[in-house]
């Protein structure tokens, strides 16, 4: 029997990058980069269990061509790790494969936290950082709208579209659970990890020279932290890092560079740096809770 190789879709793709937490399923090598010049690169493979032919590397299987194809028989590895799994796949028999790739989106998963209880509900989204806002949906199986962007270089330049773009996910985020760890006045620098999820509640942000278009002089901020909003905690800060592109309408942007502001966040941590006391972070959302300030 000759097997047509079947395509992996666009959307099991995602989920298996998403359930990955973007890293190879191996090694844990970040395969999702982005540098100062906004230029992305992908340094991983799709790679098959069983092989999509028959006489690949571990193909002899009852698997049709569909099965071959689907997220169950794919896993997110390195470039490296790929061609180590596949050249020894005595080593690498179908089954140590897949304990690998449960072990790995159970690591990822416990970056997640637990749910959020008695959060304020969303009425305003000042700013939805859209690819990480859909890497966290994936991992925690809701369903966020998936905008569009299209040639728009920002949520902004959606127009119209963006009201109704931030009201779906203000519905998603007020109906569905969020998970995350959740800050307290306590919370110490130690307790974050890189990769974990956090939550803070309606609490004070300042603010410095945050930008209204996304530009070089961006990144160039960002290094210097100057392109930010934080949050002062004890004996450290959390800060996180604002692309301009993500800010949802100018009111938006009006708050977010005030100097000083009340704001829900959730937020992805970046690096914890216990020297300078300072924790990076991307905020996914934030937001004004339904009364407003
Ligand atoms: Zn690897």
């Amino acid at each position: 029997m000759v097997l047509q190789r079947v395509k992996l879709s666009e959307a099991d793709r995602r989920h298996i990058i998403a359930q990955s937490g973007g890293c190879c399923n191996k090694c844990k090598t970040r395969l999702f980069l982005e540098n100062a010049f906004g230029e992305r690169a992908r340094l991983g493979d799709d790679a098959h269990i069983v092989a999509a032919s028959e006489d690949g590397p571990r193909g002899e299987s009852d698997l049709g061509a569909q099965g071959r194809a689907s997220l169950k028989n794919v896993m997110l590895l390195c470039k490296n790790c790929h061609a180590e799994v596949d050249q020894q796949p005595k080593q690498f028999p179908v089954v140590s494969l897949l304990q690998m790739r449960e072990k790995h989106y159970d690591w990822v998963e416990s970056f997640l936290g637990d749910v959020v209880l008695k959060r304020p509900p969303f009425h305003y989204l000042s700013y939805i950082n859209v690819p990480r806002a859909d890497m966290y949906a994936v991992a925690n199986s809701i369903s966020l709208p998936q905008p569009q962007l299209g040639a728009a270089k920002s949520i902004r330049d959606l127009g119209i579209v963006s009201g109704r773009l931030m009201a779906g996910y203000v519905s998603v985020l007020n109906h569905d659970d969020l998970y995350a760890n959740e800050f307290s006045g306590n919370t110490a620098l130690t307790d974050l990890q890189v990769g974990e999820y956090w939550y803070s509640s309606e609490a004070t942000f300042r603010s410095k020279k945050i930008l209204d278009e996304y530009s070089a002089a961006v990144p160039q901020a960002w290094k210097k932290q100057e392109c930010i909003i934080y949050r002062k905690f004890n004996d450290w800060r959390l800060v996180c890092m604002i692309d301009p592109r993500w800010m949802t309408t100018s009111t938006a942007s009006v708050t977010l560079s005030s100097g000083i502001f009340k704001t829900i966040a959730l937020v992805h941590i970046a690096s914890v740096d216990l020297t300078s006391k300072v924790a990076m972070a991307s905020p996914i959302f934030l937001g004004a809770p339904d009364k407003g300030f």
